[in-house]
């Protein structure tokens, strides 16, 4: 067992001065910027310092109410706008945002402790995927085809769906919502946004752009609060779509109310992501990866790859190595470009994670590396921090091992062959992304095919790019963003025929 330390950053304070100003912020219903009717609000906190920056409308059943009818009588409009003058909108947009990515990046920052250099990555990417789907707006919408009838013809046309609710999570706030805004109102729609309760004031500013790039009142509705306020959207009798991120509890409760009524849905919900490594692999390359994997984004992250298989060849090795690197990661304040592990976004959260330092002690798994939180990690002296956390979990009934954690904690799993390897990294219910280290390529092609997940990457890890589909299988969801299908999450087909 070691506890050698991780490298500490020193803290700063009055690190947002932009923001100082802007306190208690508005929704966006229709063509106006709005409080609650009620006056109920609720509040943002630093995750670094704890310090309360933001007020916000708490949305009840008669705000939603509002935006769902809004965006309703939008979409009789947007419907029917040409495509070229949808994509040259979503192209405005692009630029309004890359002349905002640092602000963007920074409010994120302010909002979910994400690392500066995670959020601006992630910002930075925003302009891309509005270009893409505006892009793609500009396509086929059809297909004519051979019907095989004597004096007929028929043909296909993919029509927008109406109003689609946008419901997204904390950890990348505006990028797992942008795989859903452009698709959507590239396809026609119109859209109501329900931003997460610690991250609404990015989502805002994302929405103030759009409206400032010309997209028409109502095609853009925002309502901020909690699950409450995602439930009564996901309710709302006028919405024809759910595209939601979050937690698979959440996603299956969001199915639940969307069967009956057989509205379409995309679900991005959680993972256990594996990590496996062959004997063959390039095992520099792969534990900094494995590390990589595990703890960036402080492990707040639906691709993090929190089970590490290691062949029983290489165990040692390994895990030697991954000590090592993990005693090289950097904790502290997220603005510090160096920082790869910044604080843990919410209280809520720091209870889960450091929960799950006390269930791994109960269950008596072997620490491997790490296990401090904030109080007990030098020259921390504020914020939610876990330190890098790596546990031997080879009961495959323990927690650990099991269950989703959304922090900088994974377990490290033996196998002895590729049949092994495959048992174990599909014994989750999860199944969004996994790992291969080999040089064999052979091997990399026929596991690839065997991992139960919606995404496999071979000797790399969180490869991304918006031209490639992301999405998981099992408890991790349903349909996928992104890709040069993603419009068709957002589209209907409908079949015409003529007789001549
Ligand atoms: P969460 O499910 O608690 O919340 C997600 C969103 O749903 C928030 O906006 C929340 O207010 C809202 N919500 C909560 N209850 C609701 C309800 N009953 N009806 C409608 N909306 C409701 O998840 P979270 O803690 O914000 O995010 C972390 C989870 O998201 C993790 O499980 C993570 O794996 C998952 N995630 C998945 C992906 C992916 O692409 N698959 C990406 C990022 C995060």
């Amino acid at each position: 067992m070691t506890t050698t330390p991780s490298k500490l950053v020193d803290t700063d304070r009055g690190r947002f001065p932009e923001f100082s100003s802007e306190k208690r912020y508005e929704m966006l219903i229709g063509d106006d910027w709005v409080s609650s009717t009620t006056g109920e609000t609720f509040r943002c906190f630093d995750p670094f310092d704890d310090v309360e920056w933001g007020y916000f409308p708490v949305a009840g059943e008669r705000e939603v109410a509002e935006a769902v009818a809004a965006a309703r009588t939008a979409f009789k409009s947007w419907s029917t706008t040409r495509a070229t003058e949808r994509a040259a909108i979503l192209m405005r947009w692009a630029d309004l945002i890359r002349e905002n990515v640092e602000l963007l990046a920074r409010l994120q920052v302010h909002e979910n402790g994400k690392t500066i250099t995670e959020m601006r990555g992630a910002s930075g990417a925003l302009p891309a995927t509005a270009e893409y789907f505006a892009q793609l707006a500009l396509g086929p919408v059809g297909l004519t085809i051979e019907p095989g009838m004597p004096r007929h013809e028929a043909w296909t046309l993919r029509q927008p769906l109406g109003v689609v609710a946008a419901i997204a999570p904390w950890n990348n706030p505006l990028g797992l919502l942008s795989w859903k805004l452009f698709p959507a109102l590239a396809a026609g729609n119109t859209v109501v946004v329900k931003p997460s309760e610690v991250t609404p004031a990015s989502t805002l500013l994302l929405a103030r752009l759009g409206r400032e790039a010309g997209l028409p009142p109502g095609t853009i509705n925002v309502v901020t609060g909690a699950g409450s306020t995602g439930a009564a959207l996901v309710d709302s009798p006028g919405i024809d779509k759910i595209a939601f991120t979050g937690s698979t509890a959440t996603g299956a409760r969001i199915a639940q109310s969307a069967a009956p009524r057989f509205l379409r849905t995309t679900l991005e919900l959680g993972g256990k992501g594996a990590q496996i490594v062959f004997p063959d692999a390039d095992l520099d390359a792969a534990t900094s990866s494995l590390v990589h994997g595990m703890v960036a984004g402080t492990g707040q992250a639906c691709n993090a790859g929190s089970r590490l298989l290691v062949h029983d060849d290489v165990y040692g090795d390994v895990v030697e190595l991954l000590r090592g690197k993990l005693a090289d990661v950097k904790i502290g304040d997220p603005l510090d470009p160096s920082s790869l592990v910044g604080p843990v976004a919410s209280r809520a959260q720091y209870e889960k994670v450091t929960g799950y330092l006390d269930i791994a002690r109960a269950e008596g798994c072997e620490l491997l590396f790490g296990g401090r939180r904030s109080e007990e990690i030098d020259g921390i002296q504020s914020g939610r921090f876990v330190e890098p956390t790596l546990y031997a979990t080879p009961n495959p009934s323990s927690r650990i091992r099991r269950e989703e954690i959304f922090g900088p904690v994974g377990g490290v799993i033996r196998f002895r062959d590729d049949d092994e390897a495959m048992k174990i990294a599909n014994e989750t219910t999860y199944g969004l992304v996994a790992g291969l280290w080999t040089r064999d390529l052979s091997r990399a092609h026929r596991l690839a095919r065997q991992l139960e997940s919606g995404v496999v990457w071979i000797n790399t890890w969180r490869a991304f790019s918006t031209n490639v589909p992301f999405g998981g299988v099992k408890s991790s969801g349903l349909g996928r963003e992104i890709g040069p299908d993603a419009l068709h999450e957002y589209t209907e087909t409908k079949s015409i025929w003529l007789g001549l």
